[in-house]
């Protein structure tokens, strides 16, 4: 600049334009080479899917900064503050992380290197008129909390669908922002997330538009797996019935078995979606004795032009267990690749190559751990609460052999190679698709070498009896009630007597128990979690034969009560409760299933830190039905 500005005169001026337009020839010499270079790459990354290239090395377009949290101002979506939107705004982010990134001392400098040297975040080339825009999912594990108490479900079994507490943290803003601040902070104008939700029932979840709405605004997508068992006023439905393609790329909804308590109900809600402009799936899990359904599941489908999508029961036994007739029923009724991978048992993980870690990730937003896909345990490559990613650039081989691929996801999103069904998926996706043969193609998955699951259990699901339609309500608050220890307060019938002389007295069962008889009887437990306290043994007649119960009134002091049936060895425990402290007399039952391998009730210290436990002892009764 300074030598143009030497001269002087017409002369000068003359040169001046001269140059002028030499500099502007050479400019634009210069942008139609590089606009060039852009659309031949553009064309490259055309043809080789909607996914475009990864880029470690070149941070030529900019760094994934959208909203303003990097300058420590409370969470607002980028267009709301409108300083990055489209490529000028993000290229304009870039340079102030630049800046600040030059070691003023700022404390987002810190924040901002983190994400640009120990993230080693991708940079993904941006091509937004030629390239359309590139999804990387996040399998999102919300809670177990669900609706649903299906039979072939481990979560129902347990009772784990009964775990209300897993959604207190959504009951949270706070915890709601840093879940969507974790993926906003980590976009780039051609790579957006499609958060695919499941559980449990994600439709319960609490501030599910707090969490939806600001991903929605960035051009983010969710999907939902539901099985929609929740009333049409339910604030989780009626989201879905304000916001529908393509801010919900699409709904998987399970046709479960209750479903078939109200199958009309169910398909008014799925008109109803439908209707909303929604892309909709009706799932259907393929037990054995439910076969005989999908013909008219299929019809009603077809009339609402929404995908009929059959499932292969995963469990121990199956797909194994299918009869060679069960699965042509099944066969018959798919239209997609990934459906039938899932009933050969899906893909062997040995040496399989995929995009785990880079195109997918999953999500536990219990734990907060990330791994590449939902199927794999190991590694860990972050963790959503401690805002921390390391995605991979390439493919990787299955970290974990020797196990199946058959998450339907990975193939309808191209995520493991050599097994694309993006075509089918889309198909289906967009109304119902008539089944179609697939064996040629799964012909040519053999003969490139891409190897199904020898051992056709699904190996998932873990329930004793998978030909159960549903549990109880009883049934699984019991579990529920089993597998958090928590004690049962109540006995399903009135009927039961007092077996006299049973209970025999009370005596110290640890060395460092303190017991003081009397009503109440007052005993300290030993310090140490665990440790024993006090027996009382049990003279059950061992000829019984009808079910008999311990009933106990305490109250526990402080610390944490252990209470429970030792067998006649002394090795395990038939029943077992935990009471803790309070002000109130709890009464709680437990159960002598085996009155002929009963040895006392054991009272012990089960307080969380070891610290010894305070239990005043009222009273304790055994009960039989009458007759005994
Ligand atoms: S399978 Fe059934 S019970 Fe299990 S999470 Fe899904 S809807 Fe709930
Ligand atoms: S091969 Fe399948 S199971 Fe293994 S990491 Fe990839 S997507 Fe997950």
């Amino acid at each position: 600049m300074r030598w143009l500005g030497s001269r002087s005169g017409n002369k000068r001026s003359q040169s001046l334009r001269l140059e002028r337009l030499i500099a502007k020839i050479w400019v634009s010499a210069l942008n139609g080479f590089l606009k060039f270079l852009l659309i031949v790459e553009a064309s490259k990354q055309w043809k080789s899917g909607p996914f475009p290239a990864i880029t470690y090395s070149k941070p030529r377009v900019a760094v994934p900064i959208t909203h303003s949290r990097l300058y420590g101002a409370p969470f607002v979506p980028a267009q709301q503050n409108g300083s990055n939107r489209g490529g000028g705004g993000v290229q304009y982010v870039l340079e102030r992380n630049l800046e600040r990134n030059s070691g003023s001392g700022d404390p987002n400098d810190g924040w901002i290197a983190a994400n640009m040297i120990t993230q080693a975040r991708p940079i993904i080339p941006s091509l937004p008129v030629l390239n359309p825009t590139a999804y990387r999912i996040a399998e999102v594990y919300m809670f177990d909390t669900c609706t649903h108490k299906c039979g072939y479900c481990w979560l129902a079994e347990s009772g784990q669908v009964l775990d209300f507490a897993q959604l207190e943290p959504f009951r949270s803003l706070v915890f709601i922002d840093k879940i969507a601040s974790f993926f906003l902070s980590r976009t780039t104008p051609g790579t957006k997330w499609l958060l695919h939700l499941t559980g449990g029932e994600p439709l319960i979840a609490p501030n599910l538009d707090r969490l939806a709405l600001p991903l929605f605004a960035a051009e983010h997508r969710i999907a939902f797996s539901t099985a929609l068992f929740v009333g049409r006023n339910h604030p989780g439905f009626r989201f879905l019935l304000e916001h529908s393609y393509p801010q919900v790329d699409h709904i998987m909804a399970s046709f479960h078995p209750e479903a078939e308590l109200d199958v009309a109900g169910y398909f008014e809600k799925i008109r109803m979606l439908k209707d909303a402009g929604h892309k909709v799936f009706v799932r259907f899990v393929g037990q054995p004795q439910r076969l005989d359904r999908m013909p008219e599941l299929s019809d009603r489908c077809r009339d609402l032009d929404v995908c009929f999508y059959p499932t292969t029961l995963m469990s121990e036994n199956y797909p194994r267990a299918y009869t060679e007739e069960q699965k042509h029923l099944l066969r018959a009724q798919f239209s997609s690749l990934s459906q039938h991978i899932q009933i050969e048992g899906g893909l062997d993980t040995t040496g399989l190559l995929c995009h785990g870690g880079s195109r997918v990730i999953s999500v536990n937003l219990q734990t907060g751990n990330i791994t590449p896909c939902a199927t794999v345990k190991t590694p860990s490559l972050g963790n959503i609460f401690e805002d921390r990613l390391e995605l991979r650039a390439a493919p990787i081989r299955c970290p974990q052999p020797g196990i199946n691929c058959l998450c339907d996801i990975h193939f309808q999103r191209n995520i493991v190679v050599s097994a694309d069904d993006r075509v089918w998926f889309e198909r289906q996706r967009n109304g119902f698709t008539p089944p179609e043969d697939f064996q040629p193609q799964l012909a040519a998955m053999r003969q490139n070498g891409v190897r199904f699951y020898g051992n056709t259990t699904a190996g998932i699901g873990g329930v004793a009896d998978d030909m159960r339609p549903f549990y109880t309500i009883d049934e699984i608050r019991e579990n529920y009630r089993k597998n958090h220890g928590l004690p049962r307060t109540e006995l399903a019938r009135t009927d039961l007597r007092e077996l006299p002389g049973v209970v025999q007295q009370i005596r110290p069962a640890g060395a460092q128990a303190q017991i003081r008889p009397g009503t109440p009887t007052r005993i300290v437990t030993p310090v140490g979690r665990w440790s024993y306290a006090a027996a009382l043994p049990l003279a059950v007649p061992s000829d019984m034969s009808a079910e008999a119960w311990v009933r106990i009134r305490t109250r526990v002091l402080r610390g944490e009560g252990g209470f429970g049936v030792l067998n006649r060895s002394g090795t395990a425990f038939q029943d077992r409760s935990f009471v803790a402290a309070g002000t109130e007399i709890r009464t709680i039952f437990l159960q002598i299933a085996d009155t002929a391998d009963v040895q006392s009730l054991i009272i012990q210290n089960s307080t969380l830190d070891g610290q010894a436990a305070e239990i005043l002892l009222e009273d304790v009764t055994v009960l039989a039905p009458p007759g005994h």
